[in-house]
């Protein structure tokens, strides 16, 4: 049967559905009560490698080795992280299909690839214009003789609390019109800004 290449989701899915501590105890580590086991990476006497809860990954604190399950298996194994995730599948009997899909699956994955790409442009996009926005703000309230002054003293703090939202929950921001349109509004601001004479006297006065 032909499988589908592994997507970004498949491999978040293997990850959020097999436990650090579970995977290195199934390839036959034993964790200690300090949460550490011997290192299979280099030739370790006393456990060195450190599994963290909640699925945050390894990490030896002698040879440096660290990752998440994806990468544990591929460098146990010397596999790709393609083949290594396609093990932990098989392994642990997870629920993630690529094989055998119907027409319908198939185009629901697509559209889950798509979705995500249209979210990473969404963000790429809106970051560049607001961090432009706050660095346009910050040069302005430096400069009390600036006409964009008071709009600087009155937008900083909310262009940095998008920034922040930008980084948190994109999804959400993306889904909401009144911010897609806010940012519009910047954007042309921006043009409006750079190409304003009184600015640029403010600025280098
Ligand atoms: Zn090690």
């Amino acid at each position: 049967m032909k499988s589908c290449r592994l997507i970004k989701e498949d491999y978040e899915e293997v990850k959020r559905l097999v436990g650090m501590r579970q995977a290195v105890e199934y390839y036959g580590f034993s964790v200690n009560r300090k949460g550490r086991c011997i290192c299979p990476f280099h030739r370790d006497r006393h456990p060195s490698m450190k599994i963290y809860p909640h699925n945050r990954g390894y990490y030896c604190f002698s040879c440096g080795a660290g990752g998440d399950v994806i990468t544990f298996v591929g460098k146990l194994y010397g596999l790709d992280n393609e083949s290594a995730a396609r093990k932990l599948i098989e392994d642990f009997h997870l629920p993630v299909h690529t094989e055998g899909l119907s027409y319908r699956e198939k185009r629901e994955r697509e559209k889950k690839v798509r979705q995500r790409r249209e979210l990473e442009a969404f963000k790429g996009q809106a970051g560049k214009i607001l961090r432009e926005y706050r660095k346009r703000l910050c040069e302005a309230a430096r400069c009390p003789m600036s006409p964009h002054f008071s709009e600087a003293l009155q937008w900083l703090t909310v262009v940095e609390y998008w920034l922040s939202c930008l980084e948190e929950c994109p999804q959400e921001m993306k889904k909401d019109e009144g911010m897609v349109r806010q940012l519009g509004t910047i954007e042309r601001r921006l043009t409006a800004w750079a190409s304003d004479p009184a600015e640029r006297a403010a600025i280098s006065g």
